[in-house]
């Protein structure tokens, strides 16, 4: 178990400020135009500014902020969507969170941690899909040390089958002590995520017991300062949302961007805004739970807030929620999702068995599935990683867009990896499907000579060439 240090960090959630802040309804719409504005000039909102956009509840308002959010993640970001899948790798735990299919009391879970040669079969099998990025999911156990964390890692940048490989391996963990932080980072992982469940202080004592390493609010806050300390710059935040107040909980996310900005000179990589789904042994009342309609607000005022930030949406949510919010700032989602431990090298079919997995999932369409979606919608499904692997890391760089940087980087990446995916994995349908888009890509293209270099690439990989970009 990770050894608990003195450096338990700053409180810099101010409950009765943000609650104070959540509870103002005053709808303001030339001050709300003037926040939209700003925005759209891809300058991060304040946490004041955040407040003033929840309160708005006039549907006219609230079209306008749609608009702009849809506006601004094209602006900043293209029309890329970037997949992944996660892996469970184990899931004892020793916390007890009310919320959790894994939490410690609940004697009928299933448990399970994958060995090394399990693991390397899932990686197989979610590489034979056209995976090419993961986030590595574990429990709190004493069996998941940091250096447990590091080899499972390594296992998956080891394993390939084929043309697959993972290229990236993004990490969803229990708060490290620095020196754990630095023992993964040594392993070449993404981003390390850390959801904060709920930024409310007494929300969070009535979710996450006392005396549980969880319990503690503070370790958990301040896992992000020590993950910077640890030389883990890439880091994702989140909140769980029906646990308490939404409004409260997106100012927690932007007060907590603000604060890691302000401290350590880069945001957060990646906001999560998770719902809470049914789970096995869940039975309580919700009385936070959060709407579609709040739902998809809270996502477009987080893409206005944090423009430079990428936004995931989970296939918790049902392939029809993920249809209606994508546009309005979504950059990553997984696909092709299973959550039973050890279930990717079994057959597709059946039903969830949810005394082994930690939630139920709404969305269960297959990969292929997800890309011909996506395609329809106009939108470039992308595995790219040329940036983390060239070292084009930092506040605008990662997938995001200085001035001119998508035209020449992302978007041609990211169809030469829609390309490779075709090529290898794709059903008839969904090649056909895929192709399309990047022939509608293709015609974007106004300069000549960048047309031509991408067009040799794409024959390059059509001739069987892998892992090319610019
Ligand atoms: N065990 C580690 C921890 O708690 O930090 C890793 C994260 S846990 C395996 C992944 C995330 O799933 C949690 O942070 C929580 O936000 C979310 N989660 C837990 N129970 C859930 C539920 N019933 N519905 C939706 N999301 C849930
Ligand atoms: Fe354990 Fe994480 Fe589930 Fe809490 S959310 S019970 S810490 S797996």
């Amino acid at each position: 178990m990770e050894k608990k240090q003195s450096l338990n960090g700053v409180d810099f959630i101010d409950d009765a400020y943000l609650d104070n802040l959540a509870k103002n309804t005053a709808e303001d719409p030339g001050k709300v135009r003037e926040i939209i504005a700003k925005s759209l000039s891809k300058e991060p909102l304040s946490v004041e500014e955040t407040a003033a956009l929840l309160a708005v509840e006039s549907p006219d308002l609230l079209e306008e902020i749609f608009n702009a959010a849809r506006q601004l993640k094209r602006d900043v970001y293209g029309n890329r969507i970037v997949l992944f899948a996660p892996l469970y790798i184990g899931n004892h735990c020793i916390n007890d969170c009310k919320y959790c299919g894994f939490r410690r009391s609940l004697r009928t879970a299933v448990r399970r941690t994958l060995s090394e040669e399990d693991l390397k079969r899932e990686v197989s099998a979610l590489e034979n899909e056209g995976h090419k990025r993961l986030i590595l999911v574990y429990g709190e156990h004493p069996d998941y040390t940091p250096e447990f964390i590091a080899r499972t890692t390594r296992i998956c940048y080891e394993t390939k089958v084929g043309n697959g490989e993972i290229r990236r391996v993004n990490i969803n963990a229990a708060p490290l002590s620095v020196e754990g932080f630095r023992i993964v980072k040594e392993a070449g992982i993404g981003t390390f995520q850390i959801f904060q469940e709920t930024y409310n202080k007494k929300a969070y004592a009535l979710y996450h017991p006392e005396g549980t390493h969880k319990g503690d609010y503070m370790w958990r806050l301040s896992g992000m300062d020590r993950a910077f300390e640890g030389g883990c710059d890439d880091v994702g935040i989140g909140a769980l949302f029906g646990l308490y107040d939404w409004r409260f909980e997106v100012l927690g996310l932007v007060t907590h961007a603000v604060y890691l900005k302000k401290n350590f000179g880069v945001g957060p990589h990646t906001i999560s805004f998770p719902r809470i789904q049914a789970a096995h042994g869940l039975n309580f009342d919700l009385p936070y739970q959060t709407t579609d309609a709040e739902f998809k607000r809270l996502v477009a005022i987080l893409r206005l807030a944090v423009p430079y930030t990428g936004l995931i949406m989970t296939a918790r949510e049902s392939a029809q929620i993920r249809d209606e919010v994508i546009e309005f700032g979504v950059s990553q989602i997984d696909a092709g999702t299973r959550l039973e431990i050890g279930s990717y090298q079994e057959k597709r079919g059946g039903q969830q068995k949810l005394e082994k997995e930690q939630f139920k999932i709404g969305d269960e369409r297959q990969l292929d599935e997800v890309i011909r979606w996506l395609t329809g919608r106009d939108f470039v499904p992308s595995f790219c990683t040329s940036c983390y692997r060239l070292g084009r890391t930092g506040e605008h760089f990662m997938e995001y867009a200085i001035p001119g940087f998508i035209q020449r980087f992302c978007s041609p990446n990211a169809v030469l990896t829609l390309c490779e995916y075709l090529e290898d994995y794709a059903s008839p349908e969904t090649k056909a499907a895929g192709y399309q888009q990047i022939e509608r890509e293709l015609a974007k293209i106004t300069n000549p000579g960048e047309k031509i270099k991408l067009i040799e690439r794409l024959e390059k990989i059509k001739n069987g060439q892998r892992d090319l970009y610019f």
